[in-house]
């Protein structure tokens, strides 16, 4: 559509793109190196601390073009098409080497390990949904893809509401027990719970415990909802 329509594309891979990393899984993101530009966040599935983040351009002269300054007092480092400053192509004049950190990384792990790392992932997601499927009650709202799971614990027993409120009330529990952080989102009107686990040392056990864990603190905080109502 894009070429058709003379329109820019643009790629927000702030946490997808590094999928290219991993030779498994590379080909769900097939058509991306059509795009003219992607953001990539190395803040998220490059394992950097906060904030490293790239956006790649398929030629550079673009950024040039729409950034490049050329006030009085840098007219004698002025830099042309051939030789651009980092200030010509971003709105920083000024800025941290805020790259140098996922440069060591890529040097130290080599984007074989990285891959590695970031297949684990995956597995942490199809971790949990296995745990999920040996439950009752548990409904996987969105299977596991690219480390994410979306789910859901089910009952006739209450309201569409309360169900909402006990979503809320199961992360609540999780978070203060320090054991996990599981958030929720809304998918399809509802209230779900969302696992995106990235940790290259976190295990399956790991990923058990967690659904376990929910599982009890649904089926206590119901209990408690129940009493409340009669
Ligand atoms: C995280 C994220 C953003 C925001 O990126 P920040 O680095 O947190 O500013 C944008 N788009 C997608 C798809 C993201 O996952």
């Amino acid at each position: 559509i894009c070429s058709k329509y003379n329109l820019w594309f643009h790629i927000d891979g702030a946490y997808g793109a590094s999928v290219l990393l991993s030779p498994k899984y590379r080909h769900l993101l097939k058509g991306t190196e059509l795009a003219d530009s992607m953001s990539w966040d190395a803040h998220k599935w490059l394992f950097q601390t906060y904030g490293c983040a790239m956006v790649l351009v398929k030629d550079i002269k673009h950024l040039f073009k729409s950034f490049h300054v050329n006030p009085e007092y840098l007219k004698d480092i002025e830099g042309d098409a051939e030789h651009i400053n980092p200030w010509d192509i971003g709105m920083e004049l000024t800025r941290p080497a805020r790259g140098l950190k996922l440069w060591l990384t890529l040097q130290v792990l080599g984007t074989d390990l990285i891959g590695s790392a970031i297949e684990h992932g995956f597995e942490l997601a199809t971790w949990a949904e296995e745990a999920l499927r040996e439950l009752d009650h548990w409904e996987i709202v969105s299977k596991s893809q690219l480390a994410m799971i979306n789910f859901r614990y089910t009952s006739d027993e209450i309201s569409e509401e309360a169900l909402d409120l006990l979503h809320e009330r199961i992360s609540e529990r999780i978070l203060a027990s320090g054991y996990a952080a599981v958030f929720t989102t809304v998918l399809n009107g509802k209230k779900v719970l969302r696992i995106c686990a990235l940790h290259p040392e976190t295990t399956r056990d790991d990923m058990r415990t967690t659904i376990h864990m929910l599982d009890t603190f649904a089926r206590e905080i119901l209990a408690d909802m129940k009493k409340q109502n009669s």
